[in-house]
């Protein structure tokens, strides 16, 4: 069996307390790694590996210096592409082309537009007038924060890690990486090719475990973190904060979701269909962007309900690597079981299911997974547990709308604010919508189209604070202004 072990200082270590913990295949049950479990020392070990390495090396080297060595971590990915896709499939049994297409070449490319960003994002300059009227010149300096903490969750773990080390590295910090216990696979392989490349030891970090009494916390809580940039529920953050609050350390939260997504009856109906298909179940709908709360106009409600139910039934189960598989398992029993429950509580709330609602029969190879049937409910008020709450699982409800202002208010009505994706051919519609639904990120006629140089988080109880782009260096450096009197 795979023996996974932390990486700090540029060596693969396990752990003084000998600890360990099995990682068990989403796909059937089995087990498939023994994980090495971090404990104090080993945290403690991996932060100051990462304050060593700010002073050495890494820390000497120019802007050009290390952007190269970014390009040069991204062209070592996509060298050994076959192997991050096999270990992300191992770990999340979602299907190779959502590898393929998705997970790990974005994950390589977190690499490449954050070095090429840090390359070409001016900091400010303003003159001041001064009484004598020569004048005083002020220009901002970036410098990197330090050594940032990395936590990362299970859903899409390879690009959710990328996505905050990619931009963090390029901006000089140096980092220590808590993967989700779920998916340690992939962030340990990036070790390798840190060492591979040539990134001094120190400057990329992992240590495996849980969150509360394990490695999350011990983390989250060192006091040699100077910020933490976190993925992950809406709880964990609560939690996150607080240990934040003690030596008043910047976060970062890219938190919860229960997303709207909207049809007017002007959409074009097959792309609105289709979008809305893989907003709600591409990752087995374990995605945070995703949406679980539909919202069509009533003209097409009916054509609509049965034209997702007849796209949800043709979706094909099986082992992620077995071709014209598109759906896979959940990512653990637990996660099984919650999702299971809110099956159960539609029914009890009083909702038509329309398709699914529970647990999908599988050859015996597979029965030991964690399958659920795609689900699709219809007929539930708002104020049902399955319309307000996060599932994170493969399902739906589905509720007709009348009006713009009546759809703005359905979607609004909800304590997150992440993602909302709206289907219109109606241009001024859109712009009116984009403005009025409070979410961080809006897509019109798409869903999950990422300009990395864009911002990206949530608002209200779906996160803190913006990462992509230049909204990514305001986060991962500390900006000090210099004035020069003339
Ligand atoms: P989670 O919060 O359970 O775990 C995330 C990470 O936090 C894991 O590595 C876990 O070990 C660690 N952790 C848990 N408790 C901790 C603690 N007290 N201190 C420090 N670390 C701790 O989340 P998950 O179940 O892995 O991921 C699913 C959640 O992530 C969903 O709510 C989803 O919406 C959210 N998510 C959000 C985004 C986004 O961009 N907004 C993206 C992906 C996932």
């Amino acid at each position: 069996m795979r023996q996974v072990q932390n990486f700090i200082d540029g060596q693969f270590t396990g752990s003084a307390s000998g600890r360990r913990f099995d990682k068990v295949a989403p796909v059937d049950g089995t087990v498939i790694a023994s994980i090495a479990e971090a404990g104090a020392a080993e945290v403690d070990a991996a932060v100051l590996a990462a304050r060593a390495a700010l002073k050495g090396e890494w820390g000497r080297l120019g802007t050009d210096q290390r952007c190269d060595l970014l390009h040069g971590v991204a062209d070592e990915i996509t060298r050994r592409f076959d192997d991050f896709v096999a270990a992300e499939m191992a770990d999340t049994g979602q299907p190779h082309h959502v590898m393929t297409h998705a997970f790990i070449p974005r994950g390589a490319a977190n690499f490449k537009v954050f070095a090429d960003v840090v390359k070409n994002v001016p900091t400010e300059s303003f003159v001041l007038p001064t009484p004598d009227g020569a004048g005083a010149l002020n220009y901002g300096l970036r410098r990197p924060k330090g050594v940032i903490a990395v936590i990362a969750p299970w859903n899409a773990p390879f690009l959710l890690m990328t996505w905050k080390v990619g931009p963090a590295l390029a901006c000089g910090n140096a980092v220590v990486v808590k993967p989700s216990e779920e998916t340690p696979l992939t962030t340990t392989l990036l070790g390798e090719v840190m060492n591979k490349v040539g990134i001094p030891k120190g400057v990329f970090n992992v240590i495996h475990g849980f969150g509360p009494g394990s490695a999350g916390e011990f983390l989250t809580r060192h006091s040699g973190v100077d910020a933490i940039t976190f993925t992950g529920e809406t709880g964990t953050g609560t939690a996150i904060m607080k240990a934040a609050a003690e030596g008043i350390r910047d976060v970062s939260f890219e938190l919860g979701g229960k997303n709207a997504g909207i049809v007017f009856a002007d959409a074009d109906f097959d792309k609105a269909v289709d979008g809305i298909f893989r907003s709600a179940f591409l990752n087995t709908g374990q995605v945070c962007l995703g949406t679980e709360r539909v919202y069509v106009q009533r003209p097409i409600f009916d054509r609509f309900v049965a034209a997702l139910k007849a796209r949800v039934e043709g979706v094909t189960f099986g082992r992620p690597e077995t071709r014209g598989v598109d759906y896979g398992p959940l990512i653990s029993a637990e996660h099984k079981q919650k999702v299971l429950s809110y099956y159960k509580k539609a029914v009890d709330e009083g909702a038509t299911l329309v398709t699914g609602g529970g647990v999908p029969e599988m050859p015996a190879e597979l029965a030991g997974g964690h399958w659920v049937q795609p689900t699709i409910w219809t007929g539930l008020p708002e104020t049902a547990s399955v319309v307000r709450e996060e599932i994170f699982g493969p399902c739906c409800h589905i509720r007709p709308f009348d009006t713009e202002t009546e759809v703005i208010a359905l979607a609004n009505a909800n304590d997150y604010g992440l993602s909302t994706t709206i289907w219109t051919t109606n241009l001024a519609c859109a712009h009116r919508m984009a403005a009025a639904i409070e979410v961080g990120i809006v897509w019109v006629n798409s869903w999950f189209l990422r300009d990395l140089r864009t911002a990206f988080g949530g608002s209200k109880m779906s996160g803190i604070g913006r990462e992509g782009g230049v909204h990514s260096l305001e986060f991962y450096t500390e900006t000090s202004n210099v004035c020069i009197k003339l």
